[in-house]
């Protein structure tokens, strides 16, 4: 029998099979389609979260010069930016898998039953598996994993575009992070939830330029991200003149957190693992594989052949207590950026980016303990102009709320 059954191709599910792998773990796959099909989404992440796990060779492009416009004001950030390419990092995690001769199942998975030593899982089409452990790794909206409903489920929607320009659309050589410079909207168009721009110099005439919403209860429309695009490019004299790709971007950012006693294991979007504040994912999916494999190939050697019990061994180390009160805190930081307008959005990440590298770096990549994160937000909201902090301290009463509800759920599961 197999210990474990991973359902899902794309970056969680592949980095969590190649890490099963290195665990010496007999472990196998599944998915809709081949797990060399290209994933279509373009991944960014800071190349410093790559460096530890040997990975900066999947990289298809590094930025050292990356900006944020906060508003009109510029700020350059002193750290290195990179774009995933997909091909590179699929060929190095099947790698992984194809050492341990592992099997890849094509199919889509319907539904499970749980034995006392297994779960058996099965497709649309009749197939069966059975495995002492299933990861659920389906994505956003898991097939096996369940969560408990919200009504105000904020989500990061964009719409970008690959292609070649009139003029260069961000200077050449350059990343920008986030530009939310807003001199080419009308009035009413200031009042609509904030956007920003996230762009791209991929060398050779070809850019990536991205109209982003961070977060927003409801999604805003991609039709309504697009137009801004087009005026925005307008708005600096710049004119699409090729369509390579384009991007249609939709996830929940504060996706509740599923509950860590079920026999299924989560890994990925099927995990809430995207960063509430930022809403990457893909770092912290290849940081933490290791991470569950491990403890996962512990508990089979310690005898723990029970599918709760080893599903509640890889919960335990996907959300560890410190992991879970920094949620909380993320969560409570999405709750305010969910309120600003445009110009106190302008204005916060203009503070935010005030921030000594390491807090504001920290804050993104999730690598600092609970102490530090409270204090990189206590120096936020010092840094903050005074209408931005009085957002802030009004958010207390407002979203206090939504910090105690983050953190009782996360206390209770
Ligand atoms: C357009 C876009 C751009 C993004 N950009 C970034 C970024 O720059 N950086 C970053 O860190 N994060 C980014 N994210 C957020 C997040 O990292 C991605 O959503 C990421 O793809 C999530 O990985 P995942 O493996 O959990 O899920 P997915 O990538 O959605 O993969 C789910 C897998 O499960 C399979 N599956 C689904 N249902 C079944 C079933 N019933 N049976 C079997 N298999 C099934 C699917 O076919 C797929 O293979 C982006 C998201 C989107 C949508």
């Amino acid at each position: 029998m197999l210990d474990a059954l991973v359902i899902g191709a794309g970056p969680a599910g592949l980095a969590i099979t190649a890490a099963l792998c290195d665990a010496g773990l007999n472990a196998a796959g599944i998915s809709p389609l081949a797990p060399d099909t290209l994933w279509t989404s373009t991944y960014g992440i800071w190349a410093e979260e790559l460096a530890p796990l040997g990975l900066t060779g999947v990289l298809a492009r590094r930025w050292s010069a990356c900006a944020v416009y906060a508003g009109e004001r510029r700020i350059d950030l002193q750290r290195e930016y990179g774009l995933i390419d997909n091909a590179k990092l699929q060929a190095h995690l099947l790698a992984r898998l194809a050492r341990a001769a592992t099997t890849w199942h094509t199919g889509r998975v319907a539904e499970a039953t749980q034995l006392p030593d297994r779960t058996l899982v099965s497709t649309r089409s009749g197939a069966e598996y059975a495995a002492r452990v299933v990861i659920d790794a389906s994505g956003h909206a898991p097939v096996l994993v369940t969560r408990p409903r919200s009504p105000r489920l904020a989500y990061q929607t964009a719409y970008g575009i690959v292609g070649r320009f009139s003029a260069p659309p961000v200077s050449p050589g350059q990343m920008v992070l986030m530009d939310y410079r807003s001199g080419h909207l009308d009035a009413d168009e200031r009042r609509e939830p904030p956007t920003f721009l996230y762009a791209m110099d991929l060398g050779e005439s070809r850019f990536f330029v991205e109209e982003t919403s961070l977060a927003h209860t409801p999604p805003a429309p991609l039709d309504a991200l697009a137009q801004r695009l087009h005026k925005r490019l307008a708005w600096q004299g710049v004119r699409v003149e090729e369509v390579e790709h384009v991007e249609r971007c939709v996830f929940p950012m504060n996706a509740p957190l599923p509950a860590l006693d079920q026999p299924v294991l989560g890994f990925g979007g099927a995990a809430s693992m995207v960063n509430p504040i930022s809403g990457y994912q893909v770092g912290a999916a290849l940081r933490f594989a290791p991470v569950v494999a491990r403890a996962l190939a512990t508990a089979l050697d310690d005898g723990a052949h029970s599918p709760e019990n080893l599903a509640r061994t890889g919960w335990q180390a996907l959300w560890p207590r410190q992991r879970l009160r920094r949620r909380a805190l993320y969560l409570f930081g999405l709750a305010n950026v969910l309120r600003f307008d445009v110009r106190q959005t302008q204005d916060f990440f203009g503070a935010f980016f005030d921030l000594s590298r390491p807090q504001w770096s920290g804050y993104l990549s999730d690598t600092l303990s609970t102490p530090e994160l409270l204090q990189a937000m206590l120096n936020l909201y010092r840094l903050a102009p005074a209408h931005v902090r009085g957002a802030l301290t009004t958010s207390v009463f407002f979203a206090g709320e939504d910090l105690l509800r983050a953190a009782r759920q996360e206390f209770i599961s």
